[in-house]
């Protein structure tokens, strides 16, 4: 007997280092026929239940850990539960069964505390996270440079740079991953300059540590300075690993910065050749698509010698927001005959139906989902199917979907559909939709000024007025808009009216002579939908204001700035952290023809390409 049990014990363990689920069950269903389970000595239900856990099954796993008595359950049992609810289905769970631990007086150690604090900076659980600090300082657990870190980790992964630092201050033994967690908060939280005091100062640097450093320059706009270190990291590593070249890409996308993002593909393909790594080849692909290079984009994902889900629905997705929604529906066959197309590849097909107005495909789209590629509609994709009939005007359409959902409609969605009905001008609806987005985000100023639009386009001036009331009575503050450009080897970032740039007095003659040119190619500012231009007075001048605000509105300081700092005929590129408004997309299409000047404009929601005095969007936006 004795022999047999332990025998099934080493099957189920084989299966465990295997992670063969369908073997391990089929195991489990002959020891429930010999009875053996139930005899708590012959420890099968626990190695089933590490079994379960180290597969993904919590749930049988919990339904076996529930069923041992505790006299028989040790410590791996605990904490084989732990890691299986963190790291597959319920980290919440993690954070419950640790305390049950405590109470149990289970013993504790550093590997434990490794997994709380990992769930706690998951789910940003400052509290939790604290009363763990509290019990690691209690078991002396702390002083294992390893909970250090992880609690430095948790409390910068919660925002509390001062934490960290403390923390740091206190260690009595510290890592190069102490440092490094040190060096990545103070950069991500305090900005690459106070981050270079701390990377100047650690005695010892690794590969993840000179990637904190050089992405963190990127993604501030400093390219110069990534540059510089870039160079200093290859002459001492001799070379860089795919991790790293991923990282810096992801934040050139992020910031925008193709020349260093050039850089690295030339790089790239000098180590590779022409068997271009996927997980680069991928995040070139996303790089180029996000800095407004799609045809870039295009051109690497074509000579990529392999492509996984991943590649293809950053190619979509690049494709979408550059408006190429016929290109994106042709390539889409193709794409279903090399991977499994997903949820996020559907987000991307609907949005490239919308983008582009093609609305019954994206019905046909929609309508397929489960039927043919055995998805569920989620909420985004539901949400896609709003914005795609929204923008054609089909608000009633768009009503009856959104009262057939299987869940409740999100802000997004509602907003979504609020910013078709400014865009044409429906006023009860829109009317409607506010007072549910109020309730659902009472600090969301854009609801409002959406709003506002559509009453100011109603000719309803006194309710527009009236809405502004509110808003500056609640406190309610407009998020600024902020254009950035790329210029000589660092991004400019300028405000509305900003007046801080260091060649701001050229820049304002060039907007003058801008505007010049612009009112004699028959431009006239459209200043109706600007009630909340941060015009405070009414008064006989304020048309001519509310002109003068428009006119110093971010992208056309940004284009200014690129106008006169770049040779003729070289393109500009701009990047808004809100949607281009109607007067700066209709000056920038005039500006592109009368300076010959190919304008790429990235909003918040997609690419604007003008050329030759139009947009690629067609005015559709
Ligand atoms: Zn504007
Ligand atoms: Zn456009």
């Amino acid at each position: 007997m004795k022999c047999l049990t332990s025998h099934l014990r080493s099957l189920i363990r084989q299966c465990t280092r295997r992670s063969s689920l369908p073997t391990g069950r089929k195991i489990h269903a002959i020891i429930l026929t010999t009875g053996l389970a139930n005899i708590p000595t012959s420890f099968l239900n626990n190695t089933l239940l590490q079994f379960y856990a180290a597969c993904g099954d919590t749930f049988s796993a919990r339904q076996l850990f529930d069923k041992i008595p505790s006299f028989y359950k040790d410590y791996v049992d605990w904490t084989a539960l732990m890691f299986s609810y963190a790291r597959h289905t319920f980290p919440r769970n993690a954070l419950h069964l640790f305390v049950e631990m405590r109470r149990g007086g289970v013993n504790i150690d550093d590997v434990v505390m490794v997994c709380l604090f990992g769930v706690c900076a998951h789910l940003e659980d400052v509290g939790m996270g604290i009363q763990g600090h509290g019990c690691a300082v209690k078991t002396a657990l702390l002083e294992s440079v390893k909970v250090g870190n992880v609690v430095m980790d948790m409390y910068g992964k919660c925002g509390l740079v001062g934490e960290v630092r403390c923390l740091f201050e206190e260690m009595d033994q510290r890592s190069v991953v102490s440092w490094t967690v040190l060096l990545d908060n103070t950069v991500k939280w305090e900005g690459a300059e106070s981050g270079r005091r701390v990377f100047d100062e650690m005695p010892e640097r690794n590969e993840v540590s000179w990637t904190i450093m050089i992405v963190g320059y990127v993604r501030n706009g400093f390219t110069c300075q990534g540059f510089a270190l870039l160079g200093d990291m290859l002459s001492l590593w001799g070379s860089s690993n795919f991790v790293t070249l991923c990282s810096i890409l992801l934040a050139c996308a992020q910031s925008g910065d193709v020349i260093m993002g050039r850089w690295v593909h030339v790089y790239a393909l000098k180590l590779m050749g022409n068997w271009m790594n996927i997980m680069v080849g991928t995040a070139l692909v996303d790089m180029y698509a996000k800095s407004g290079r799609i045809s870039s984009a295009y051109k690497v994902f074509q000579h990529m010698p392999q492509r996984n889900l991943v590649t293809w629905n950053a190619m979509l997705s690049g494709l979408a927001m550059h408006g190429k929604g016929t290109l994106v529906l042709d390539i889409f066959p193709k794409m279903i005959k090399e991977v499994n197309p997903d949820d996020l590849t559907f987000i991307a097909v609907l949005s490239a139906c919308s983008h582009s107005g093609l609305v019954e495909k994206g019905w046909e789209y929609f309508k397929n989902l489960e039927s043919v590629y055995g998805l569920k509609p989620k909420v985004e994709h539901y949400t896609c199917m709003v914005d795609l009939l929204g923008r054609a005007g089909r608000l009633e359409d768009a009503e009856i979907l959104i009262k057939h959902m299987p869940m409740p409609p999100n802000k997004v969605l509602l907003g979504s559909l609020l910013g078709s009905c400014s865009v044409h001008g429906k006023l009860q609806l829109g009317e409607r939709l506010l007072r549910q987005l109020v309730e659902m985000e009472p600090f969301n100023t854009e609801y409002h000024i959406l709003l506002s639009n559509i009453y100011a386009m109603a000719g309803k001036q006194d309710n527009a007025n009236l809405l502004r009331q509110i808003l500056k009575n609640r406190g309610i503050r407009k998020v600024p808009g902020m254009s950035s450009i790329h210029v000589g080897g660092q991004a400019h970032q300028f405000s509305a009216g900003d007046r801080s740039h260091p060649r701001m007095q050229e820049i304002y003659l060039k907007l003058d002579d801008v505007i010049r040119r612009l009112r004699s190619a028959g431009y006239v500012p459209n200043t109706t939908l600007h009630v909340f231009s941060g015009i405070e007075r009414d008064n006989t001048e304020g048309v001519e204001e509310k002109e003068q605000a428009l006119f110093s509105h971010s992208e056309k300081l940004a284009v200014c700035l690129g106008l006169i700092s770049t040779k003729p005929g070289t393109p500009l590129y701009i990047f808004k952290n809100l949607r281009i408004c109607q007067d700066c997309h209709s000056a920038i299409k005039i500006i592109s023809k009368i300076y010959s000047r190919k304008i790429v404009v990235r909003d918040r929601n997609r690419f604007h390409c003008f050329h030759e005095g139009s947009c690629s969007c067609s005015d559709y936006w």
